[in-house]
């Protein structure tokens, strides 16, 4: 039997005392799952997925990655936590505070040296990498001058370069032009297909239907509100108006299975 790969029990988290950001989130997540975090702004998914990340630590409650908990302590074990690192891949929403390098190459080629890949070695991973991502002309580019979505691209280049089994993804398609949301979905799918549990947060109705088999829904309480099969959850209009994740004006129409829904946004 599989065990989970995330285990949260009552899972909260304060950034300021008395003040929770996340409260008492119980769940768990199983290996290839293709999961969407799902909720308003500001209700607590990229807090959630900080977490799943190991770069905050729990102020309540409990969290388990591969068996083990996770807090200061645990990833205060550099063996541990470099192994971690390695296994759970996360793209933040906002490359610039992820990249640090002075060149593309030396971005991707970053994580493949810091998990012991000899240069030419990191050097042959990035390139695989580039040329997977279609980055290939931008090996020698400064990454912060480049444009939003190619610096999305080489921070998933560079995340992807280590090959990690969990993919966090932090609304993954905010400020890309249609063409680069559309690559950007594939990908996700590409890679979900090829065996990574994909975790998406996203406050976006339209990216479930695409991006999940089980969604996740918080409340601007910062609680669990829902937790169950996408195409059960697109149905729950009552539940999606509760949640602050659409409006009246949508009108949801799902036949049958996940792949046929469809979501229309009515003009007022
Ligand atoms: P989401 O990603 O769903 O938009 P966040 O996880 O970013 O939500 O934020 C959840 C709550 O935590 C919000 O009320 C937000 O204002 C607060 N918050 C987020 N980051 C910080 C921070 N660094 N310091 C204080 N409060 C924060
Ligand atoms: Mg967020």
């Amino acid at each position: 039997m599989l065990s989970p790969l995330f285990a949260l029990n009552k899972l909260s988290y304060e950034y300021q005392p008395g003040k929770r950001a996340l409260a008492d989130v119980t769940l768990q997540i199983m290996p290839g799952e293709k999961v969407v975090l799902l909720g308003p702004n500001g209700c607590g998914k990229s807090t959630l997925q900080k977490l799943l990340a190991g770069l905050l630590f729990a102020t309540g409650g409990l969290l388990q990655v591969f068996g083990r908990e996770i807090n200061e302590r645990t990833m205060g074990d550099k063996a541990f936590a470099a192994v971690f690192r390695q296994r759970v891949g996360f793209v933040f929403q906002n490359s610039d505070v992820q990249m640090f390098c002075s060149s593309v190459l030396d971005e991707i080629m970053f994580g493949p040296l810091a998990m012991g890949m000899t240069a030419s070695q990191a050097r042959q991973r990035a390139a695989e990498l580039m040329e997977l991502i279609g980055i290939d002309g931008l090996a020698g580019r400064l990454p912060h001058h480049l444009s939003g979505g190619e610096k999305k691209k080489v921070m998933i280049a560079a995340i992807l370069a280590t090959n990690p089994e969990v993919l966090l993804f932090d609304e993954p398609t905010n400020g890309l032009d249609p063409r680069t949301q559309r690559w950007m979905i594939q990908l996700l799918q590409q890679l979900q297909r090829q065996g990574k549990t994909l975790i998406t947060a996203t406050h976006c109705l339209e990216l479930v239907p695409e991006l999940a088999d089980r969604v996740i829904v918080i409340n601007e309480q910062h609680r669990l509100a829902a937790d169950g099969k996408a195409i059960d959850i697109l149905r729950d209009k009552k539940l999606l108006l509760a949640a602050n994740v659409i409006d009246e004006r949508y009108h949801i129409h799902a036949h049958g299975t996940d792949a046929a829904v469809h979501i229309h946004q009515e003009e007022r």
